[in-house]
């Protein structure tokens, strides 16, 4: 598997580059936003993205990525701030990790966001969804149409666009609504079994989906337990 790593700090590109071959990834390095466009053209299987840069804002590199290819980000940032890492994931990242983290860390984060894009890389290779079969895939939950063989979403008959991860959290919560999930059995099932470590990355998704959702009534928060998904307005 090759990773663009892009990273204008050699005290950490080479450790982990490094630490990533150990685990018999190759990685091509690179240190400003430009090269990484560049080399992005190269097609990675995924991209490690450092939002600090000399030359571009790393949010910047994050958009237009995406905006040509759906290849995997990681974002890993030294940025305390809940806001680049909601504004990152909305622009596409399918997940973030603050400095400092341990290499095999890194690597189970590679290994998970891998799994989902492959999984739905899969399905959409399956052929095209008959227009029937995508109607009875589909949950409605008051506006909100969930399709899960589709991974598509649609609020009042709009499309909403979100990112893999996004959708594999709306679609875990609405596999029974209106009930609460905890946290840890949302980070199990949606991220990594055993997940292990801070459940930041959950608020970030959560309120990212909120944001596309236009009613953060959609997801409720249950202090100190967890999540549950509600038609806004619906009283449970
Ligand atoms: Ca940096």
């Amino acid at each position: 598997m090759r990773l663009l790593l892009i990273e204008d700090d050699d005290r950490i590109a080479g450790p982990l580059t490094e630490g990533l071959g150990r685990y018999g990834f190759t990685v091509d390095h690179v240190r400003t936003g430009a090269a990484g466009l560049a080399e992005a053209g190269h097609t990675p299987d995924l991209v490690l993205l450092d939002l600090g840069l000399p030359d571009m804002d790393g949010l910047d590199v994050c958009r237009s990525l995406r905006a040509r290819s759906a290849v995997p980000i990681i974002m890993i940032t030294a940025r305390g701030e809940e806001a680049d890492r909601i504004v990152g994931l909305e622009l596409g990242a399918d997940d973030y990790l603050a400095k400092p983290f341990g290499v095999r860390e890194l690597v189970a984060r590679i290994r998970a966001v891998t799994r989902r894009t492959t999984g739905s890389l899969n399905h959409l290779s399956a052929g095209p969804v008959h227009p029937a079969e995508q109607a009875v895939g589909a949950q409605q939950l008051g506006a909100l149409e969930i399709n899960r063989r589709s991974r598509e979403v649609r609020l009042g008959g709009q499309d909403v666009a979100l990112t893999p991860r996004e959708f594999d959290l709306l679609a875990h919560l609405a596999q029974d609504p209106d009930s609460v999930h905890s946290r840890q059995q949302i980070m199990d099932t949606v991220w990594d079994p055993h997940f292990f470590g801070p459940t930041k990355t959950l608020d970030a998704h959560v309120a990212a989906l909120r944001r596309k959702l236009g009613d953060p009534g959609w997801i409720t928060t249950a202090r100190g337990v967890g999540f549950r998904l509600t038609v806004p307005g619906d009283t449970v």
